[in-house]
């Protein structure tokens, strides 16, 4: 009898993984809300459950609920998607303990690499550099916390270790700001993530944002797949992605590359994750572990052909799968440019009704959306869209191909991201790949 998953999550991540589950021959159930009944993946699962009203605390991210659809529905598995619980040990733990497979790590390394703090203590055993600051939790004492900031030197960043989505982060450039900005940040944090232990880190001042993806069969068997651009990004949040990173000094890169496989193999790191760096002057600070599918990943699968949401179904559920870094091999460059329900210009959310679209085709394109002519956008959730994703031979073709992909794109009803991408990517200093992560915000945005 063929397995049966739960996907708990919507949009084009449900979709992406009912594609992959048929593939594989395996039954799917949707979740959803009562303000997401007209979503495009209930009509291409096997089965749909309602899990709660629009609000997402009441219905995507109330676990026993979800465990309840996933028990009268008979599932065997719960994949999590990106957002949501897709990081929230305590719910691996409980699909675990309620006899469904979690379709990830185990609770204790996603417990683990969701502390920043933690993560950065265990990437350095293997000789992953941290950005460099202060990794323990901060004294009361606001004498001893000035003391660790002069250490470290201006401008810092404040953040929380319990930190995501690109929340929970304040940077301070001289000791007068500093203790105001440690109250704030600890009570951002308490309020956004249920914990307030922050911790500083050297702000790096012109990085750009290199994440490096890597697969893991939970028996000490793990691969990486090279790595992404993320550095076009507004507000700490991605708005381009590009695989592999150019212009990346090689040597660095393979120390980088071989000390991450290391860490996942002793972990017995199980299924896919990104480590994420900044990269300035030719060094890596890692930031973060994420231990899911990142948005991003169909770049990856792009120059790799290796598709990492079935990695993820195959692991978990123990079908056959053997990864071999020798079977990886890398093939040209592809880039994602997210549409957002977000005006162009000041990027201000705008959900409502598509009352008319075209998608783009052809040769090298791959277009993920749950979104169709007619959707309505619900104002409840993360507002993307749709990823456009080109692959050409290299980055300049990549970037023509997108070009082109985006004058035949058009949504209607809406107002979305979809000319910003247009104007980025005839950017000079995009297209020469001199931008770092402030581009957008300190330069781009302002000469507009
Ligand atoms: P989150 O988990 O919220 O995504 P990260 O630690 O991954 O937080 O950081 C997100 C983004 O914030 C980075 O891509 C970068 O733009 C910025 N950032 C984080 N730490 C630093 C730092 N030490 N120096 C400069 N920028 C930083």
């Amino acid at each position: 009898m063929s397995k049966k998953v739960l996907i708990a999550n919507r949009g084009e991540i449900s979709l992406r993984a009912i594609r992959a589950c048929k593939e594989l021959g395996l039954k799917t159930v949707c979740i959803y809300s009562e303000g997401d009944k007209e979503l495009k993946s209930l009509r291409f699962s096997d089965e749909s459950v309602c899990v709660g009203p629009a609000d997402p605390t009441k219905s995507y991210l109330d676990a026993p609920t979800i465990l309840s659809a996933a028990d009268v529905t008979g599932s065997d598995a719960i994949y999590p998607g990106y957002g949501f619980l897709a990081e929230d040990h305590s719910f691996a733990e409980q699909c675990n303990l309620s006899g469904f497979k979690f379709i990830g790590p185990s609770s204790e390394t996603i417990r683990q690499m969701g502390d920043k703090i933690t993560a950065k203590s265990i990437v350095t055993k293997y000789g992953i550099d941290g950005v460099p600051g202060f990794d323990n939790e901060l004294p009361d004492n606001e004498q001893e916390i000035l003391k660790i900031a002069d250490e470290i030197g201006y401008p810092l960043i404040v953040k929380a270790t319990a930190g995501g989505g690109g929340r929970g982060m304040k940077i301070v450039r001289s000791s007068k700001e500093l203790i105001n900005s440690v109250q704030i940040a600890k009570q951002e944090a308490l309020n956004g993530f249920g914990n307030d232990i922050v911790y500083f880190e050297k702000f790096i001042e012109n990085p750009r944002h290199i994440e490096i993806q890597v697969v893991g069969d939970g028996k000490g068997n793990a691969i990486h797949l090279g790595t992404r651009d993320c550095s076009i990004q507004r507000r700490h949040q991605k708005l381009i992605e590009e695989a592999p990173a150019r212009d990346v000094n090689k040597k660095k890169l393979d120390e980088v590359l071989k000390n991450c496989v290391n860490l996942c193999k002793d972990l017995n790191y199980e299924g896919v994750g990104t480590l994420e760096f900044l990269y300035e002057k030719e060094c890596f600070y890692f930031l973060e572990m994420n231990t899911r599918i990142q948005v991003e990943h169909p770049v990856t699968e792009m120059v790799t052909g290796f598709d990492l949401v079935k990695a993820q179904l195959r692991i978990a559920l123990g079908l056959p799968m053997t990864l071999n870094q020798s079977d990886i091999n890398f093939r040209g460059h592809a880039i994602e440019c997210r549409i957002n329900a977000e005006d162009s210009v000041n990027f201000i959310p705008n959900p409502g009704k598509i009352t008319r679209m075209h998608i783009p085709g052809g040769f090298g394109i791959r277009y993920d959306s749950h979104i169709y002519n007619g959707y309505e956008v619900p104002p409840y959730y993360d507002s993307m869209l749709a990823k456009i994703i080109s692959l050409a031979g290299s980055r300049k073709s990549a970037i023509k191909r997108m070009l082109s992909a985006l004058d035949e794109f058009f949504i209607e009803g809406i107002q979305t991201t979809h000319q910003f991408h247009q104007k980025m990517l005839k950017d000079e200093k995009f297209i020469k790949n001199q931008h770092t992560i402030n581009y957008l915000e300190n330069e781009f945005l302002k000469n507009a």
